[in-house]
């Protein structure tokens, strides 16, 4: 008996672990057949491969790409990342060919006011910087990145590093506009066939997205920094070392969500740029 009860438990796990895959991987039939656009607001040159993949040699060095993504479909168009403009940045991180955020949406097709959604993958200065250049979008991150960097992260013990304090006033004062959205944990769909994902502990509690279609596509931000983190199976350095594993298995589940490796964005490989019809700052992924 004790056999028989366990073989039907085991069966109703397989159930559900089954009922859940299809569950994750359906595209709801509502979501429109967004366009995806990876717009290229800056170059970082010189940077050391070895602090965005595990391991590589010490001297090697690379020009990165700084992104954000522009999802369009459904009467929404949703920026994924907003980028950065605050002069105090650039001391640290020289860059070349910067151009505010909000004009390069431009280029894109879009203007500022016409941005629906922004999506902010991480409370960075170079993804959430540029949440105050489109006056009319509303503002998704997740709730325990807004709890920890609007409380906590600056008081004694708090961390804080690489978040502008600007950033933070500007994301309250969104959320007393009314223009913010919390997003409660992993997998959720915040639009339809727009689905989010939580990272493994880049800040306090990072996101990556999967927008539906025929051919899903994930796009990573920081928690895939290159398409090499793919290949070789490597963390990135910013992640504590209690968290590359995770960060390890993260990288892989973006494969099995998109379906392939090849619809994996990683968040500043500028061979993106390369890889999918570019023209100018704007690359056309899908
Ligand atoms: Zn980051």
């Amino acid at each position: 008996m004790q056999k028989i009860v366990s073989v039907a438990c085991l069966l109703v796990v397989l159930a559900l672990a089954i009922g859940a895959g299809a569950a994750t991987n359906a595209a709801p039939p509502d979501a429109p057949e967004y366009s995806i656009q990876a717009i290229r607001y800056a170059d970082l040159p010189d940077f050391p491969v070895s602090e965005l993949a595990i391991g590589a040699p010490k001297d090697e060095k690379i020009e990165i790409a700084m992104a954000i993504w522009l999802i369009r479909g459904g009467g929404h168009n949703i920026l994924f990342d907003s980028g950065f403009h605050r002069e105090s940045w650039f001391k640290y991180f020289p860059m070349k060919n910067f151009l505010r955020p909000d004009e390069c949406v431009k280029l894109a097709g879009v203007k500022p006011e016409e941005v629906t959604d922004i999506v902010i993958s991480h409370a960075h200065w170079d993804h959430m910087g540029g949440i105050d250049l489109f006056p009319k979008a509303t503002v998704w991150i997740q709730k325990e990145e807004f709890r920890y960097y609007t409380g906590e992260a600056w008081q004694a013990g708090g961390n804080h590093g690489g978040i502008d304090p600007e950033d933070a006033k500007e994301l309250v004062k969104i959320n007393t506009e009314g223009r913010l959205r919390l997003v409660d944990g992993d997998n959720q769909e915040i639009l339809p066939g727009i689905r989010a994902f939580t990272g493994s502990r880049h800040t306090y509690s990072s996101q990556y997205l999967r927008v539906d279609g025929k051919q899903p596509f994930v796009l990573a931000s920081d928690n895939c920094y290159l398409y090499r983190n793919l290949q070789e199976h490597k963390s990135s350095a910013t992640f504590s070392e209690a968290d590359r594993e995770g960060n390890i298995k993260q990288q892989a589940r973006m494969i099995e969500l998109a379906g392939s490796a090849d619809r994996v964005v990683p968040g500043h490989d500028a061979s993106q740029f390369q890889k999918f019809p570019t023209e100018g700052r704007v690359a056309k992924i899908r």
